[in-house]
């Protein structure tokens, strides 16, 4: 029987169950196991011609430029703002991500940070565990029924959170580069005007050099001392230097963040800070949604191998 052909595995999101469906079709090679990795790709990265990556390690400019023969890159997760997928198109680089499969966890998670953010749910946790709570009620807190709501990327998982917004009775806006008519939801073509008019702003567009900080200081301004800014996008989007100071100041009221500007490093100031909720980058991470992430990864890649084509390319790969 003939080698099995390469694949190269960056990160350490590989499951059991992956890694035993993918050493059906390759042989595996796991980037981060190598103890030099650069003396290891220099040897071996041009015998590469698949990857299994994900959305934390993508494909950095230091790795690529070893893999002088991959032909496919197979993302676990919805984000590549680490590969640069416009590049590999151009070579004619297949690269596949997971869309769709983790919207409704996402979608969850945002609401999750949201109410845990506004109804001080951590707080109060540690209230009881202080003892706090035989010497009085805990204060009170703020609801999440009847606010005005402004998404900022309204695409495959903010359409989803949207939906799930209609229980709170929420009043939706969104502000994206396209207009959407079809989803009914008002529209700000400036995101700065839709900070001023809601009381929430959910932030889920993908990361990247055209979403950098578009989160700035004039929009959490804008969103003000009662605001609530909740980000389960990527960490890039908001200026995390001026989120710090915004809260800390009060011109921001409340914040609950999933991801950060240089994971999973996450600014100290924040930890003492009550009206702010933290995640560690947990978006999709349950057994249900991370299982289905993997099937279509590794389903992506065997496909490919059989037969050139794949199940869900990024958007500047569809045409290959
Ligand atoms: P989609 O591509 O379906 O949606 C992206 C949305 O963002 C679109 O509505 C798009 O509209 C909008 N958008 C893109 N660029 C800009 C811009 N410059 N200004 C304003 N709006 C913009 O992606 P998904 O919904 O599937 O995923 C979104 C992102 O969520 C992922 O890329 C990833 O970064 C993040 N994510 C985070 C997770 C976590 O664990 N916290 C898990 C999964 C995803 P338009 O093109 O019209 O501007």
């Amino acid at each position: 029987m003939a080698d099995k052909p390469n694949l190269l595995v960056i990160g350490g999101a590989m499951s059991p169950p992956m890694q035993a469906a993918l050493e059906q079709d390759f042989t595996l090679h796991k980037l981060h196991a190598q103890d030099d990795q650069q003396a290891w790709l220099a040897a071996h990265g041009a015998d590469m011609p698949s990857v299994l990556t994900d959305g934390h390690w993508g494909v950095r400019p230091d790795v690529m430029l070893h893999l002088s023969s991959v032909k496919m890159i197979s993302c676990y997760g919805v984000g590549y703002d680490n590969i640069d997928a416009a590049s590999c198109a151009g070579k004619g680089i297949m690269v596949t991500h997971t869309p769709n499969v983790l919207n409704a966890e996402v979608a969850n998670t945002a609401l999750l940070l949201w109410l845990a953010t506004s109804r001080r749910l951590v707080r109060d946790d540690k209230y009881i565990r202080d003892g706090k709570w035989p010497d009085g009620n805990a204060p009170l807190t703020h609801s999440v029924d009847d606010r005005k709501v402004g998404i900022l990327g309204l695409g495959r998982i903010g359409e989803e959170l949207a939906r799930r917004l209609a229980v709170f009775n929420a009043d939706i806006s969104y502000h994206t580069r396209t207009e959407k008519p079809e989803s009914g939801f008002r529209y700000y073509n400036a995101l700065v005007d839709m900070a001023r008019d809601v009381d929430v702003l959910f932030c889920i567009t993908p990361g990247g050099a055209a979403t950098h900080h578009l989160v700035n200081r004039d929009v959490m301004d804008a969103l003000g001392p009662n605001g609530t800014l909740i980000n389960v996008g990527r960490g890039t989007v908001v200026d995390e230097a001026e989120l710090v100071k915004a809260l800390a100041d009060g011109r921001l009221g409340n914040a609950g963040l999933d991801v950060f500007e240089n994971e999973p490093q996450v600014p100290q100031e924040l930890f003492d800070m009550d009206q702010v909720t933290l995640l560690p980058h947990v978006g999709s991470a349950t057994v249900e949604t991370r299982t289905a992430m993997g099937d279509l990864a590794v389903s992506n890649l065997q496909q490919f191998l059989r037969d050139g084509t794949v199940i869900s390319p990024v958007p500047e790969c569809r045409d290959l």
